[in-house]
């Protein structure tokens, strides 16, 4: 009887285990190309991590995988490229940065500047690490949606990083085709480095947050540094490019210096946070690349059927959000994409608000199904949900629009009423457009109320994201 009790255990504890998974994504922004003592801080870290059995995440800057090239840090390049290399943008904090130079811009156009600034960045982290970056993660709060579709274009599945302007539950979540690990709230923190030897609160942070999480079916809790924090005081970039700044690189100035003996207690700290970690139950670190696997898959099944439809449409109508439809997590996107009988794709919001100028109380089916058929065909070839959808010369806004088909869908008549979208994913979304941008290295009271703006509009695609089972 002991026995068979002590198999069943055997049995079935790995599987109790790997019901409620704590991930931990570790990961360093390897930015500084000014102080060479960061490369060595980079090269320091990934060695401790990969003798402690421990795998990591390095986002590297596209101007710092040139600097190890040029000054031949084969051995920081070689070390670090046996965690997971991430992207950190070209430049890093040399103006324009990110939202600075795509706060003027539009959906589209952003997304072609995005590309065309970042995409040699990417290529060279490519080519110094060998290694296609597996994910991005905007420099400072200089964060602007427009990436989304670049990312995609140049092979980027995942977007690790934290900032405000958007976020889910503190969980990771799918936004823009990218599965995020973004605005994480209680489940971001980080044993402080300018606290002693160790900092045993941090500790009891990780294990009041991995207790949390196990006891809701498991998630993931997302920990940053930077390299350069280990061997200097201050910002390498606060020292050359703050509040717009932009001296040429001849008036580079070095950021202040820890000493030798101060460097060596900040390793220690994050030693003994990692061992402390790696020691609780059910605790897994992951890399970004990692990632994907773990989470179900964004794309839904193909949602065709009669009853598909129909609880699709009954939540659509009232709701323009995500939401759990016959056991599948569905974006907005996703559901009006059933809805229009387009394959599942991953998709793009629309690039503007759109506006209804159809003043009628309803439409005449005919010319319905014409704007269901048009529409269906807009997102077919452009990949993107259509700002308006037009019946004959006047328009329905997307969310009406949306609204209007699942009404239809659920009550065929002659006449469609028009039925007025709600959007509920605002709340998502970050509403103060300086504060979620307030970055030592922007313009003094930066805005950034036309990124969150294009970013609600993305809003089609917010969904959380599931782990696997
Ligand atoms: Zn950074």
């Amino acid at each position: 009887m002991i026995r068979a009790w002590m198999l069943f255990l055997l049995l079935v504890a790995p599987l109790l285990k790997a019901a409620s998974p704590v991930y931990v994504v570790l990961w360093f922004d390897t930015e500084d190309y000014i102080e060479p003592a960061s490369d060595d801080a980079a090269l320091r870290i990934a060695n401790d991590l990969t003798a402690a059995g421990v795998r990591a995440t390095f986002k590297v800057v596209g101007e710092k995988a040139r600097v190890l090239e040029s000054r031949g840090r084969r051995d920081v390049i070689e070390a670090l490229a046996k965690h997971a290399i991430g992207y950190h943008s070209n430049w890093h904090s040399v103006h324009p940065t990110p939202a600075e130079y795509l706060v003027p811009l539009g959906f589209l156009e952003g997304a072609q500047e995005f590309e065309r600034r970042e995409g040699p960045g990417v290529a060279d982290v490519k080519r110094v690490f060998g290694t296609q970056p597996v994910c991005y993660g905007q420099p400072g709060s200089s964060w602007g949606p427009q990436s989304n579709p670049a990312l995609r274009r140049l092979g980027i599945a995942v977007y690790l990083d934290e900032g405000d302007q958007v976020g889910l539950d503190e969980q990771p979540f799918w936004y823009g085709g990218l599965l995020h690990v973004f605005h994480m709230g209680r489940n971001t923190f980080r044993a402080q480095l300018n606290v002693g030897a160790e900092d045993t609160a941090a500790y009891q942070r990780f294990d009041d947050a991995a207790q949390r999480l196990r006891s809701s079916g498991g998630g993931a809790i997302s920990i940053y540094y930077h390299p350069n924090e280990f061997v200097t005081t201050e910002f390498w970039d606060a020292a050359n490019f703050a509040h717009g700044a932009n001296p040429p690189r001849e008036m580079w100035v070095k950021p202040r210096r820890r000493t030798a003996e101060d460097s060596e207690r900040c390793y220690g700290v994050l030693r003994r946070f990692v061992a402390h970690m790696k020691s609780q139950p059910d605790v897994r670190f992951v890399t970004a690349r990692d990632l994907p696997g773990l989470y179900e898959n964004p794309l839904p099944r193909a949602m065709d059927g009669r009853a598909d439809r129909q609880a699709i449409a009954e939540h659509l109508m009232n709701h323009v959000v995500f939401h759990e439809v016959q056991g599948q997590v569905l974006s907005p996107a996703d559901m009006l994409l059933a809805l229009l009988g387009v394959e599942p794709e991953i998709v793009d919001g629309p690039t503007a608000a759109g506006a209804s100028t159809w003043s009628e109380p309803s439409i005449p089916a005919p010319a319905f199904q014409k704007a269901t058929t048009d529409a269906a065909d807009f997102v077919r070839r452009l990949h993107r949900l259509p700002a308006e959808v037009f019946i004959g010369a006047q328009t329905l806004s997307l969310p009406d629009f949306a609204a209007t088909l699942a009404g239809g869908v659920l009550n065929p008549a002659a006449q469609v009423p028009v039925i007025r979208g709600r959007i509920e994913f605002d709340r998502y979304f970050a509403t103060d457009p300086v504060k979620p941008f307030n970055w030592v290295i922007h313009p003094q009271g930066f805005s950034g109320a036309p990124l969150l703006e294009l970013g609600r509009l993305q809003g089609w695609t917010l969904k959380p994201a599931r782990l696997s089972r």
